[in-house]
């Protein structure tokens, strides 16, 4: 069963309508039993829980463990320019919560500028006009034949995808060997994982919102800062062990006393999940273990690089370029560029480190030999216009951050997109509840899918403490 699109846009209008508390009406019913309610995670989608938690009456302590709230929604500066490390991206706007609740704080976004990507060869000689449509034709005919696979084998791989589309290869213009590597950086770019493991039908779950991509003003920072705008927030305190008591559960750190609370919303993020850096007693149900074995976290990392001046010329008319075939042997990693100079205040372009690619990239080298790396690769497609290095630089390292250890999930061979459901399952006779990215089947590696599970898990909150 798929998420139906009215119920969201009717809780929409009754959840974040904008009104009468900047922004947020809570027209639940008030609790008859107030409960003290910890968030584990100050992300986005436990930042959502305890936020509608709080304005309904319950006592909410939010415990986090990095020292500063956002989780993979990150907001810097790097030098002139105001970054997003994490998510930078409405996609879609449309019954879309976090740009409700943003325009409701007065947060206003900017739309992507969209055009045909600049693709170049391996030498970074530009393609033309009519070979980068072919390219782009192919990408739209790749997924139609990913959905004629799909419907004979759910378990098709992406990759298995793109091997079909190539032995019935209909473009003689292009070369095969080519498409194939340019398909491949796309997915390890988004959705980040192996194509040789993502599945077809995993990718085709995710429902997309309508009203294509936006970005907003001064990045997701003060979204982030509105909703925690309040709460209780401690930072710094890594949870070690949740217990389920029978009617609470007890969270314990490393130092410092336990707290006990009448329930849980979870909200760590799969991967943290999967390597089970916190333990639970007593064990999670056989289908949630199975479901966070089975569904996999990719890898996608930014090479940020700030430039003073606008160098690149001729100037691009859209904000990707892809290097269609690249130097060997780290030929994947930075084929993509986006640029983001509309958004953040100065000449900005991100290079995209993704799935495979990226372990062996960043396992060998230190962060300034790979955005020196990065801004050779950009300079590479200009010719011989840029200026010796960017004004400022940062390289992102999620996976590496044990609070986050990836990107964002997805659905590998041997899983099934109705993992997430089992996911998102409470546990512990509900008194141990999940939220977060990872647990929406049709929303998931996103910012509003995480506001989304938010509000699913507040709401169980509200129905379970109504009586
Ligand atoms: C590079 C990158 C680019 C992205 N781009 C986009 C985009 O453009 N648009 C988009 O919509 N999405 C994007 N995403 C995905 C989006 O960022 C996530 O889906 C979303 O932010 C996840 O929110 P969450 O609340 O589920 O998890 P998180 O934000 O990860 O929150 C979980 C919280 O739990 C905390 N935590 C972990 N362990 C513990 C512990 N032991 N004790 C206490 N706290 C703990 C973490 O520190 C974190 O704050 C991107 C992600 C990445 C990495």
């Amino acid at each position: 069963m798929r998420l139906a699109r009215v119920p969201w846009r009717t809780r929409l209008a009754t959840w974040w309508s904008p009104g009468k508390t900047k922004g947020i009406a809570w027209r639940a019913p008030a609790p008859a039993r107030i409960e003290h309610i910890a968030v584990v995670g100050a992300g986005v989608a436990g930042l959502t829980a305890a936020r509608l938690l709080h304005d309904a009456g319950h006592r909410v302590s939010v415990i986090e463990a990095r020292d500063r709230i956002g989780g993979r929604v990150h907001t810097v500066d790097v030098g002139p320019a105001r970054v997003d490390l994490g998510a930078a991206t409405f996609h879609g706007i449309r019954d879309n919560p976090v740009a409700t609740f943003a325009a409701a704080h007065g947060v206003r976004w900017r739309p992507r500028r969209f055009g045909l990507p600049h693709l170049f060869g391996a030498d970074g000689a530009a393609f033309d006009l009519p070979t980068r449509r072919a390219y782009i034709q192919q990408l739209s005919a790749l997924w139609h034949t990913g959905e004629r696979l799909v419907g004979q084998d759910p378990q098709a791989t992406v990759s298995d995808v793109i091997e079909q589309h190539l032995s019935g290869w209909a473009a003689p213009g292009l070369d095969p060997a080519a498409f194939r590597h340019f398909a491949t950086v796309l997915f390890e770019t988004d959705p980040a994982g192996p194509v040789t493991e993502m599945t077809a039908a995993g990718i085709g779950a995710y429902d997309d919102l309508d009203g294509s991509n936006h970005i907003p003003d001064g990045g997701y920072g003060p979204i982030v800062r509105h909703l925690a705008t309040g709460l209780h927030i401690t930072l710094g305190r890594p949870v070690r062990k949740l217990s389920g008591r029978g009617h609470d559960v007890e969270l314990t750190f490393d130092d410092g006393p336990a707290l006990v609370v009448d329930r849980v919303v979870c909200t760590l993020p799969l991967a943290v999940l999967k390597a089970r850096s916190v333990e639970m007693w007593p064990g999670l149900s056989a289908a949630k273990v199975r479901a966070v074995g089975r569904l996999g976290v990719g890898q996608l990392e930014k090479a940020v690089l700030v430039y003073d001046r606008r160098w690149w010329d001729p100037p691009v008319d859209t904000h990707r370029l892809c290097q269609v075939t690249g130097p060997a042997p780290l030929d994947r990693a930075y084929a993509v560029f986006d640029e983001y100079s509309d958004h953040t205040g100065a000449p900005t372009w991100v290079g995209w480190i993704g799935g495979p690619s990226a372990r062996p990239c960043l396992s060998t080298r230190t962060d300034d030999d790979i955005l020196a790396a990065a801004h050779a690769r950009l300079a590479g497609l200009f010719g011989d216009r840029a200026p010796a290095a960017p004004v400022a630089a940062r390289l992102t390292r999620w996976g590496d951050d044990p609070y986050a250890l990836g990107a964002y999930s997805h659905v590998p061979q041997g899983a099934v997109p109705d993992d997430y459901r089992a996911v998102a399952a409470p546990e512990w006779r509900q008194r141990l509840l999940f939220a977060g990215e990872a647990t929406m089947p049709h929303h998931f590696q996103s910012v509003h899918g995480a506001m989304m599970s938010g509000m699913r898990e507040a709401d169980r909150v509200m129905a379970l403490t109504a009586s």
